[in-house]
């Protein structure tokens, strides 16, 4: 789907939701590397791009390097690709699944860096992100310990299934933690992909990241 049409089922979504909401749109780029397909992303006027691997992120931030794009870290940080994505200058880290990852990031950064917590919702054993039950504690300690996060809210991968009842439980325990952490900062709750971003929109994300519904028209 091209972003326009995306942009339509998004409103839509997000009436059903409260006509209040707003919802940013990430554009998920890692099924490319050709520049030119975020490029004509951009012209269409996206301008927020998010990656999973630090070097691929690179080659594309490099070549983009002339245009105002925020780029988001979505994926699993490895320690040793730390200094290298901080050198990108990510607008946000959207995979903080560990207070020993926010601690390391802490430790390399020269200045606050925008970042979420990514919450394990589903509880599926092959997915990164904390678990639900330790979220706000560990969001409440990094908030007081690590100067160098600036915790924005929360982030997770909706359930990897084709029962829809099941994907809407595990947005709406994001939604709950979501609303526990807004007294102290939240404003981001990043849910909803290509398969599901309609339902995650419906319990209340205000940003979604979609891919692979989107490159196909781009590339
Ligand atoms: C790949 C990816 C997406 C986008 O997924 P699509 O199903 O292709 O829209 C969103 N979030 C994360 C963390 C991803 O790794």
């Amino acid at each position: 789907m091209t972003l326009d049409e995306l942009i339509q089922r998004v409103e839509a979504a997000r009436l059903r939701r409260s006509e209040h909401l707003i919802v940013q749109i990430v554009a998920v780029t890692k099924y490319t590397n050709d520049p030119e397909v975020l490029k004509r992303l951009y012209n269409d006027g996206q301008r927020a791009f998010g990656e999973n691997r630090v070097q691929d992120m690179e080659g594309k931030v490099k070549a983009l390097s002339d245009l105002p794009i925020e780029w988001h870290f979505i994926g699993n940080l490895q320690k040793n690709k730390i200094n290298k994505l901080l050198k990108l200058n990510p607008f946000m880290i959207q995979s903080i699944n560990s207070y020993e990852l926010a601690e390391a990031i802490n430790k390399r950064a020269d200045k606050p860096v925008r970042c979420l917590i990514e919450i394990n919702s589903s509880g599926e054993p092959t997915k990164h992100g904390m678990e639900p039950e330790i979220a706000v504690d560990t969001y409440l300690k990094i908030k007081e310990n690590l100067p160098n996060i600036n915790l924005q809210g929360v982030m997770t991968i909706g359930a990897h299934t084709d029962d829809e009842k099941a994907i809407r439980e595990s947005f709406r325990k994001t939604y709950k933690i979501f609303e526990e952490l807004k007294p102290y900062g939240a404003k981001i709750c990043s849910m909803g992909m290509s398969g599901d971003f309609e339902i995650a929109i419906e319990e209340g994300s205000n940003m979604i990241r979609v891919g692979s519904a989107l490159i196909n028209s781009y590339m």
